[in-house]
């Protein structure tokens, strides 16, 4: 008995883990404590302390980091169709982050009618997740993801270099480089184009005749470098660079030649400003966190990178990487999430589209298997497509429809952007007059949902 009572004890092992849940009114977080406490003691042995963040690490202790939050889901029970909401847990035991998306579970109550069961659901996702987290729906990039880039340099950036242009290009890029490591990014430059500047040109007209060049096949991004103009009191970051949200061109303004006599001039601020504006060629836009990368303020030396920033230009670097447009369009809808504000994540999710693999043809994606926001986003692309090119208007109209009746029907109660979607659904009646075979208006005949409550505590 002793015996066996020391082996139990050695197997068992204390995990520290790090808890993130979102706050969807779902499940409280000693709720989903609970059922993680019970998962992790009873498929993998671990007895769990959760605390909110990892502190110094202990001898004999692993630290995990775990996030529970919900995804919008439509699940049919008994023929009724539910729009609710369904866990999506993320998992890093040290070994990196792995994620798994569950199925939400609703039961017909004697008393109450149809309520959801969030916390069986919870726990049915972790029994998937069993196993030392051996199987996962959802894999991460590698960690260092190289972006390749040309670099055009003009006559005013390498008279005032010299014979040392290449190096300051380098100090520059790797300036760049330290920031953007944070989202797995590396610049590899793979070219250089010597071009020659409008001298009467300003910032914006000389990214656009940048842009009008050809991109060669092995570079993803072109970066000018010019000598020309020189914003010294620069308040906006846009002032010394610029880019197209997304896009595939930017232009960074030396400011060092205008300022030779500071000897003490670091190449950081540039490096800073061209971290910045690669961001916003993966789409990412401004974001008001004072003092970080993505912030329109121009705050001199910039080293950190908001998580938001990071994820989302993760979401683009994989969408841009991958020649399966459904899998492009499963990652921008994953990373959009971030945005709070859905007209950038529409918009986010559409440009990065366009700027990769492209955006699939009209009656290729499955509604079902996007979420509200991926609806929306192929909803309203498909409805430009279709005054854009009236010849095939009346294809692109119905498969708006299609994707924007499926956003509508996966609205949950719980979700901030339902005013956008109702916004978007009216705004397709409106530009769109296509009719169904019966003459209805698209707009007209969008499924009645039963909203699902939370049983009463
Ligand atoms: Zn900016």
């Amino acid at each position: 008995m002793t015996a066996l009572l020391a082996l139990t004890l050695a197997h068992a092992a204390t995990v520290e883990v790090a808890l993130d849940v979102e706050d969807a009114g779902v499940l409280t977080r000693s709720q989903v404590e609970s059922v993680a406490w019970h998962a992790l003691s009873r498929d993998v042995g671990h007895d769990a302390v959760f605390v909110e963040a990892h502190g110094p690490a202990v001898p004999g202790i692993e630290q995990w980091t775990m996030r529970v939050s919900w995804d919008p889901q439509v699940i049919k029970v008994d023929g009724h169709i539910f729009a609710t909401l369904a866990p999506r847990l993320r998992i890093d035991d040290g070994s990196g982050e792995r994620q798994w998306l569950g199925t939400a579970l609703v039961f017909d109550h004697p008393e109450h009618g149809w309520v959801s069961l969030p916390d069986a659901a919870l726990m049915r996702t972790f029994d998937r997740a069993r196993g030392k987290l051996a199987e996962a729906t959802w894999h991460a990039l590698p960690e260092t993801h190289a972006l390749r880039v040309v670099v055009a340099v003009d006559e005013e950036f390498r008279a005032d270099w010299g014979e040392h242009w290449i190096d300051a290009v380098h100090a520059r890029i790797d300036r760049a480089n330290a920031v953007l490591e944070r989202a797995g990014i590396a610049l590899t430059v793979t070219g250089y184009e010597a071009v020659d500047s409008d001298d009467a040109a300003d910032m914006r007209a000389m990214l656009r005749s940048l842009d009008r060049l050809e991109l060669p096949d092995r570079a993803d991004l072109r970066i000018g470098m010019t000598g020309q103009v020189r914003a010294l009191s620069a308040t906006d970051m846009e002032d010394v660079a610029v880019a197209f949200v997304p896009g595939q061109t930017l232009l960074i303004a030396d400011q060092r030649p205008a300022l030779r006599s500071l000897a003490s001039w670091d190449a950081t601020e540039e490096g800073t400003a061209m971290a910045h504006e690669v961001l916003h060629a993966l789409g990412v836009p401004h974001l008001a966190v004072p003092g970080q990368l993505m912030s329109p303020e121009k705050a001199g030396i910039v080293h950190s990178l908001s998580p938001v920033a990071a994820t989302l230009a993760r979401g683009a670097m994989e969408a841009r990487s991958t020649l399966d447009p459904m899998r492009a369009l499963l990652a921008l809808e994953d990373s959009a999430r971030q945005l709070s504000d859905r007209r950038d994540a529409i918009s986010f999710i559409t440009h990065n589209m366009q700027a990769g693999i492209g955006v699939p043809y009209p009656g290729l994606v499955d509604p079902d298997r996007l979420t509200p926001l991926g609806n929306a986003a192929l909803g309203r692309y498909y409805l430009r497509q279709a005054r854009n090119s009236p010849t095939d208007a009346d294809r692109y109209r119905r498969t708006a429809a299609l994707h924007s009746r499926a956003a509508l029907a996966r609205l949950d109660p719980r979700d901030e952007w339902g005013s956008l979607l109702d916004e978007f659904a009216s705004a397709l009646c409106d530009e769109s007059p296509w009719h169904d075979a019966e003459g209805r208006a698209v707009c007209a005949d969008a499924p009645a949902v039963r909203r699902v409550e939370n049983p009463p505590r």
